[in-house]
């Protein structure tokens, strides 16, 4: 008789689209009507103060309580809402409620900047934005993701070899310190509390508001298609182009295998001749081809071009998730599922994380890799063999990004290395690395040591300065984890405005909820990878 588990297992594809799409997009569908019709009827910008006061009341509130009774805060973002991989233990700290906190207030065309309430989504922002004409300068692809979460988090994207990660786009936070004051934090006024803002998850202060860089968009982007089928050469040729002079306004690569890539670089466009309006590709229907699968149609030959709708654009990965739906449901991008079913994808993360219980967490914690890595160009080659070593799965996603060089003690992000500096700027070019899906020996049903994966991957990624996203589990031991990202100033500031004991510690907002060293001792039996058996013998 199979176990529960292996039913699960067995008919995870079934279920998933028999019960989990149909119930995920209604799930789905009621949140967005709620917050469609919270923007259009229920949108109250002039009462931004208000909710402010709101937030400053409970956290005097909570810091009138005897010491020993308070617990850290945090906002009362549901954690199946967000779209971390791993479950914050909300319950055990004060939730300060917040999520009212919604509303764009404003852009300032003359400026080119617009300031948001921290929970506008990128969904919501796209939709007040790009009829006016603009994005924001760094527009992640995922609707849910919100501005706030970005802005404290990583926030890196297709256009970040032109302006860095979110955060190098920030003009001010707004944020609410321990104590309950409210502080407007610019670069001039407060240039500590600035720099130790990003990658902070809110561990310093409760964010507010804030105001941003937009840039001025078109209605399609031209999008080129450059097949490369060399390692040496894909990882030559998005380094000359991420550093041109005249670089793209997006640009990124989906590698196939090792030695195999697409290059996209797509740049703002108008699509108003004959010739560019037969090349426009509404690549976001429901029916059309998977966007990698789609990509993957241009290794044989010379490449092409089109012309994406902008949103189409924004949201190309959406229907996949990356790659990561062929895994749930290996015939999603089949024509006749897509045309039937199409319109349900992809599975609503929320909806996935909300039905996942702690058991099921601890099931799948190591039958999937979920990580997106940030290492300096010069480590590009290294990275992808490391990665297809040790995880043996393809496609992987990079795009470059600026990591800018704020001097000692400039944040939680290390100094990059002076031979990785672009020559006569201030930053360096790194990369995303983004590995999602399930490894080659957990499909071909062997057993898998995950996390020592994932740890010698986490090494790899300290020995080159790179540092993973924090949004996806992390492996490291606080020890590792504070050798991998440089704390200095981050805990001068947080012992400056009181967040110690106020707000949870970085290490302990990030870390996953499951025991990772229980699991790398109950790894210790299994069988050796290559990779492990090759790191032994170096
Ligand atoms: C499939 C997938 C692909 C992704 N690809 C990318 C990518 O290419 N680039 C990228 O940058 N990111 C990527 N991400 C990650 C995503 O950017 C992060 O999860 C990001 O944090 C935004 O998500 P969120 O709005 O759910 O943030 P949350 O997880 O809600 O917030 C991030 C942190 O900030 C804290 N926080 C949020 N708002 C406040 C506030 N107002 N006050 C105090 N603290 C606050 C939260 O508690 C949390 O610790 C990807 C995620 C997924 C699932």
């Amino acid at each position: 008789m199979p176990s529960l588990e292996e039913l699960l297992t067995r008919y995870r594809s079934l279920i998933l689209v028999g019960v989990g799409l149909p119930v995920g997009f209604v799930f789905d569908a009621a949140l967005r009507l709620r917050a469609r019709a919270r923007e259009l009827l229920g949108a109250a910008p002039e009462r931004h103060d208000e909710r402010v006061r709101g937030v400053q009341a409970q956290v005097r509130r909570w810091a009138a309580q005897p010491p020993a009774e308070r617990r850290p805060m945090c906002t009362d973002r549901r954690t199946w809402q967000n779209l971390s991989t791993r479950f914050e233990p909300k319950h055990t700290w004060s939730k300060i409620k917040m999520g009212d906190l919604c509303d764009v207030l404003g852009l300032d065309e003359a400026a080119r900047t617009v300031r948001v309430e921290p929970f506008v989504t990128v969904g919501q922002i796209t939709r007040y934005l790009i009829p006016r004409g603009y994005m924001l300068a760094v527009n992640l692809e995922i609707a849910d993701a919100t501005i706030g979460g970005l802005a404290l988090a990583a926030g890196m994207t297709t256009h970040s070899h032109r302006v860095g990660m979110l955060f190098e786009t920030v003009v001010a936070y707004e944020v609410v310190l321990a104590d309950g004051s409210l502080r407007r934090v610019s670069a001039e006024s407060d240039p500590k509390l600035f720099r130790a803002l990003p990658w902070s998850h809110g561990t310093l202060g409760l964010l507010v508001g804030i105001e941003l860089a937009v840039i001025p968009v078109k209605p399609y982007i031209h999008l080129r298609y450059l097949p490369v089928r060399t390692q040496e050469g894909y990882c030559a040729e998005m380094y000359r182009l991420a550093t041109a002079d005249d670089a793209p306004d997006f640009l990124e690569a989906t590698v196939f295998s090792r030695h195999e890539a697409v290059i996209m670089c797509g740049d703002f466009a108008d699509a108003d001749t004959p010739e560019a309006r037969r090349k426009i590709n509404r690549l976001g229907r429901w029916y059309k081809p998977w966007f990698y699968r789609h990509v993957e149609t241009y290794l044989s030959g010379d490449g092409g071009d089109e012309y994406v709708p902008l949103a189409d654009y924004l949201l190309r990965h959406n229907r996949s998730i990356f790659w990561v739906v062929e895994h749930m449901i290996p015939s999603g991008n089949n024509p006749l599922f897509r045309l039937l079913l199409g319109w349900l994808m992809p599975p609503r993360i929320a909806f996935l994380k909300l039905s996942t219980t702690p058991a099921v967490r601890k099931m799948t914690f190591t039958l999937q890799v979920f990580q997106d890595i940030v290492l300096p160009m010069s480590a590009m080659r290294r990275a992808v063999d490391r990665a297809a070593e040790l995880f043996d799965m393809f496609p992987i996603l990079l795009y470059p990004s600026r990591v800018y060089d704020h001097g000692e003690a400039g944040g939680q992000l290390r100094r990059p290395a002076p031979e990785d500096m672009v020559p006569g700027t201030d930053y360096a070019m790194y990369f995303d690395l983004g590995v999602y899906g399930v490894p080659g020996p957990i499909r071909r049903g062997e057993r898998f040591r995950t996390v020592h994966a994932m740890r010698a991957m986490e090494a790899f990624t300290q020995s080159v300065r790179g540092f993973p996203f924090l949004y996806a589990d992390t492996f490291m031991t606080r020890e590792e984890f504070a050798a991998m990202f440089d704390l200095r100033l981050y805990r001068e500031v947080r012992a400056e405005v009181g967040a110690d004991g106020a707000f949870p510690d970085l290490y302990d907002k990030i870390r996953p909820e499951v025991d990772v060293l229980a699991v790398l001792d109950e790894e210790r039996g299994y069988p050796v990878s290559l990779a492990e058996r090759r790191d032994a013998a170096e």
